[in-house]
């Protein structure tokens, strides 16, 4: 039996509606096992986050709390019948669950918000739309069990952004969620939180923002690695109806894309297009097992989806999409050509900041070697290059704001694409500033003034429409 792990979008449970969808769902997939994994209701893990940062003012603490009880209660109003025994369960729960936020505030306001109190605290959110996702489905006589993904998946201490410790997550998996698939008599749908797993000693860890995405796959990796059923697919429904081309912010005209494999959609999960969570594929990728990203609203649309699986259309250019705040930084020296370590240098630096460095290109006279961070770790980059004797000595260290623009498909190897990609961009002048592919990347990124972001996107896309979209002639 097909066993499908469907994740549930906080922007798609909002209100009387979107539970009743709950349950077309259930009945459009009902040859299947169903894993329900819920996000947190929409704005409730930002409404967290900064409660947790801002707690000196107990007037506004009370005012974001009240907030948070009001986002749930005025869901579970319109969902259950107020006299029903599940309307009392739940509203007494959320009860609970608050007087035990509210602890945790104390807490922090006495000892500072460290790593591991954020984590806790941004948890709530999905204990609270999974607890009431499962209690909706008891209410309406389906058999559904709730699983916080705690006591499922181990991750390692990195709080707020948590990896993954297989094994131990699979052995869990194997004692807890594979029996309740398993049981033949039943047909229960397991509701799993999303986003929070635990560390070995029992702290609760967060897999990063937009992580119930990454929960949904670990669990797929998992039930693959260790249940009998290998037929598993992950479904993402969203309030979109899949990945875009290109972000419409850049032009209205973009278009879906259907099918891409792996290695693409991770390039493109990573340039931002926050549809995705970036580090989700990894789960599923070995055992090629597929995950669709659907519209909550059109559960039962056939063409228009995204599929990510072993198979994509080659021919196409899956996507254009841009990092808009980044600097680009410059080091040159003319005496240290042929010096070995001196990337090592500049990467240790980096490392030691905590700063991301993204894209990274150095002309082969290793005269010139520029890199790319966040604006925001920028300045903190470009003081401690100065700071660092070695550079502040024998190197110029130049930066300048920028944008990049990255062309993710299989067809961007072909010399032809980048052809018609540089012929575009001569049309209004745009100088490429820095550009980078490796050996089998299937995507090039190319670095611009940023001014002329909006201009080299469109002059791409136009220039590259037949190849860029071609759900645009099926149609
Ligand atoms: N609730 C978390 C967030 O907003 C996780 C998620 O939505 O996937 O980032
Ligand atoms: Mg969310």
């Amino acid at each position: 039996m097909t066993i499908v792990i469907m994740k549930i979008g906080g922007s798609c449970l909002i209100d009387r509606h979107s539970f009743k969808n709950i349950l077309k769902i259930i009945g459009i997939y009902n040859k299947s096992k169903k894993i329900f994994v819920a996000s947190a209701f929409s704005g409730v893990t930002d409404l967290l986050q900064k409660t947790a940062e801002n707690l000196e003012d107990p007037i506004e603490v009370d005012k974001n709390v009240a907030l948070i009880e009001k986002k749930h209660i005025d869901i579970v109003e319109q969902i259950f019948s107020e006299d029903s025994e599940h309307y009392s369960k739940v509203k007494e729960w959320i009860d609970d669950k608050l007087s035990e936020l509210e602890d945790t505030f104390a807490d922090i306001r006495e000892f500072g918000l460290e790593p591991y109190y954020k984590d806790y605290v941004l948890s709530f959110g999905e204990f609270f739309s999974t607890f009431i996702l499962n209690q909706y489905l008891l209410s309406n006589g389906i058999d559904s069990v709730f699983v916080p993904a705690n006591k499922i998946i181990i991750t390692n201490d990195e709080f707020n952004n948590a990896y993954p410790l297989y094994e131990l997550t699979n052995s869990r998996i194997k004692r807890l969620l594979i029996p309740l698939l398993e049981n033949p008599r039943k047909d229960t749908i397991i509701c799993l939180t999303g986003y929070i797993g635990r560390n070995k000693i029992g702290y609760i860890t967060t897999l990063g923002r937009g992580g119930s995405d990454y929960t949904a796959t670990i669990i797929a990796h998992s039930l693959y690695e260790m249940g009998d059923d290998k037929d598993i697919k992950v479904i993402l429904w969203k309030d979109v109806d899949g990945l875009l081309a290109i972000n419409p912010k850049f032009t209205p005209e973009s278009s879906l894309i259907r099918n891409l494999d792996y290695n693409e959609a991770k390039h493109i999960a990573n340039f931002g297009a926050k549809i995705l969570h970036p580090k989700c594929l990894e789960a599923i990728e070995k055992s090629k097992i597929p995950l669709e990203i659907r519209n909550f609203d059109k559960p039962l649309e056939k063409v228009d989806f995204t599929k990510i699986s072993e198979f994509s259309d080659k021919d196409q250019i899956k996507g254009l999409s841009a990092v808009e705040d980044a600097v680009v930084i410059t080091i040159s020296s003319g005496s240290l050509v042929d010096v070995p370590g001196v990337l090592a240098k500049i990467f240790k630096v980096m490392s030691k900041n905590n700063i991301s460095v993204s894209l990274v290109a150095q002309s082969a006279s290793e005269i010139n070697t520029s890199f790319i961070v966040k604006r925001e770790d920028s300045k903190k980059a470009i003081d401690a290059l100065n700071k660092s004797e070695y550079f502040s000595h024998f190197f110029e260290i130049n930066f300048e704001d920028v944008a990049i623009i990255n062309i993710t498909g299989t067809k961007i190897l072909e010399n032809i694409t980048k052809a018609l990609i540089f012929q575009a961009l001569d049309k209004k002048n745009i100088h490429v500033k820095a550009l980078t592919q490796s050996t089998e990347d299937l995507s090039l990124s190319i670095v611009v003034e940023k001014e002329n972001l909006i201009d080299a996107i469109n002059l791409i896309h136009d220039d590259l429409y037949e190849i860029l979209d071609t759900t645009r002639f099926e149609d």
